[in-house]
């Protein structure tokens, strides 16, 4: 399969966009998506002191390669090893990440989380990537270890069998529950106002 840009061959195809990318755009791609998401919880602002979440996944090396594009150049941002102290948290939760943990939580009946409000701003550049793409990109920079998921329980397992089965034919569903996810806090809190 070609590109759909520049037509040399693809690395990555994106259903849920109809489109297939190669490398360097496949990666162009991932980094205008989590910058934008990045812009929409608040953007990185000068003086911001980060704590970003993670270990040594594939996920974690493709953040830290993202945020060293995303802040080239910046010299008022610094990084803190105490989550007290910081501005805002930095996660590497990928697009399937967020996904099935909503799906986790409504068949577990939990509500009280989905509609949690974070302490302190939270950035997941990565939320709106799919977990293959964010595996491309890691890559793409030098990853050379697994880019198996985490240990899970078997409940949440069983969850992101289901999401990948129902996925092949719906590519959007991750999507359209990451807007949920993004939702409901947000929906709650103006409810809640309404209500006073
Ligand atoms: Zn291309």
């Amino acid at each position: 399969m070609k590109c759909s840009r520049c037509g040399n061959d693809a690395v990555i195809v994106q259903d849920y966009a109809g489109v297939a990318l190669c490398s360097r755009h496949a990666a162009a791609d991932i980094e205008a998506k989590a910058k934008r998401e990045v812009r929409k919880c608040g953007g990185i602002a000068s003086g911001e002191k980060l704590f970003i979440m993670g270990g040594s996944s594939a996920e974690s090396h493709a953040l830290s390669t993202l945020l060293s594009v995303i802040l080239a150049g910046r010299r008022d941002v610094t990084f803190t090893t105490d989550v007290a102290s910081a501005t805002a948290v930095v996660t590497a939760d990928t697009l399937d990440d967020i996904a099935e943990h909503l799906l986790c939580q409504v068949c577990r009946g939990d509500a009280a989380e989905l509609l949690a409000v974070p302490e302190k701003k939270t950035l997941r550049p990565l939320s709106v990537v799919p977990r293959t793409e964010v595996c491309f990109y890691a890559r793409h920079h030098g990853w050379t270890g697994d880019c198996s998921t985490q240990d899970s329980s078997a409940f949440c397992s069983d969850i992101a069998a289901f999401l990948k089965t129902f996925s092949a034919d719906h590519p959007s569903a991750a999507y359209a529950l990451k807007r949920i996810s993004d939702q409901l806090p947000d929906l709650y809190l103006e409810r809640q106002n309404h209500a006073v």
